[in-house]
């Protein structure tokens, strides 16, 4: 695969950005790879572990000269972070994120970002619940979707280029409009994110029954939610203060049906449940089916990570 940007700056060196770093090496896509984070712990890690040709000590430092800067900061971050690189961004050059909400991100940052500087929303649609310089790894966005999200009037060139590099790490390319990427991910990953979290504080708060009990007996399905319940609890703050509206929306639609189903249950309808529980089944299939997961009883997350 041939070079696409000459300087990449990645801002933030968490979980997605040292993944991009680890894929961009992987393939060769970046003449050089440069990087910031907010601490000095994080940057001494990066450091140490030769993640990014050079660390530096600003943002603004890193984003200089850099032909592709891509945001990896949480939601909430993503607003200060454009405004200190801002005056620094080269003519050309092409400002991205990663953020997991799209609506409230483009309306923080697009108003810094200077004439002759391009911007181009991404949402990778691939993590872990691991954070950190050192939680990333080349296979993270293989065959999963990077999700383009471009604001009208962006020069088609700058967005091709993106979405060429994404590819390069691995990447399926989809591009839809920033409301509706934030109502398809609320109902494909914000919503059961919380859903998780409630059902992991419930077990928690339910002193009957112990944490050893807990651990012990813990099958595949509370063992999952308490997986996705480990997540950072400031990327998950951050996305449920940005995707309000349509995390509210479904959320609503969810204590319709889960009323539904509660009724069902106490006047004992199986025909209720059992017709609801087959449609779902369905969609599980459709998954394996589109390739976004196996049918292996460990979700084949085993093989799927790479220490
Ligand atoms: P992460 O591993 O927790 O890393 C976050 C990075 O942002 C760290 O380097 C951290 O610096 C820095 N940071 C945090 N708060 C900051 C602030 N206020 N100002 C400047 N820098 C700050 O996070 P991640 O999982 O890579 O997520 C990064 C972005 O990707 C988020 O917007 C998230 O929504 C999105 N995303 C995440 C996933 C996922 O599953 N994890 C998937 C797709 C997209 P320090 O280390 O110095 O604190």
């Amino acid at each position: 695969m041939a070079r696409i940007y000459d300087r990449v700056a990645l801002i933030g060196l968490g979980l997605i950005a040292s993944s991009m770093c680890h894929a961009m090496r992987r393939a060769g896509l970046a003449g050089e790879i440069v990087g910031y984070a907010r601490s000095a712990e994080t940057r001494d890690t990066a450091r140490e572990i030769g993640l990014c040709d050079q660390i530096y000590d600003t943002a603004a430092e890193a984003a200089k000269d850099a032909d592709l800067v891509v945001l990896c900061v949480p939601v909430g971050a993503m607003e200060s972070v454009a405004q200190e690189i801002a005056p620094v961004l080269k003519q050309g050059a092409t400002v991205s994120d990663v953020g997991s909400v799209k609506s409230t991100v483009i309306e923080a940052v697009g108003p810094h970002i200077p004439e002759g500087v391009h911007f181009v929303p991404a949402h990778p649609l691939a993590g872990t619940e691991h954070s950190g310089p050192r939680s990333g790894f080349a296979e993270l966005f293989d065959n999963r979707f990077c999700i383009i999200v471009p604001v009208e009037g962006t020069d088609r060139a700058a967005v091709d280029r993106l979405i060429d590099l994404w590819r390069g790490m691995g990447a399926l390319i989809d591009e839809m409009d920033a409301e509706h990427h934030d109502l398809v991910l609320a109902v494909t990953s914000h919503t059961p994110h919380l859903i998780a979290y409630t059902m992991v504080g419930v077990a928690d708060d339910l002193r009957r029954v112990t944490d050893s009990e807990v651990i012990k007996y813990s099958a595949a399905g509370f063992r999952d939610f308490t997986r996705i319940a480990a997540s950072d609890p400031v990327m998950w703050r951050d996305v449920f203060l940005n995707n309000k509206e349509a995390t509210l929306e479904i959320l609503g639609r969810f204590t319709e049906e889960l009323f539904a189903l509660q009724r069902a249950i106490r006047q004992g309808d199986g025909d209720h449940l059992h017709d609801y529980f087959t449609r779902t089944r369905a969609i599980r299939r459709g998954i394996i089916e589109a390739g976004q997961d196996t049918d292996a009883p460990d979700f084949g997350r085993v093989k799927v990570r790479k220490e």
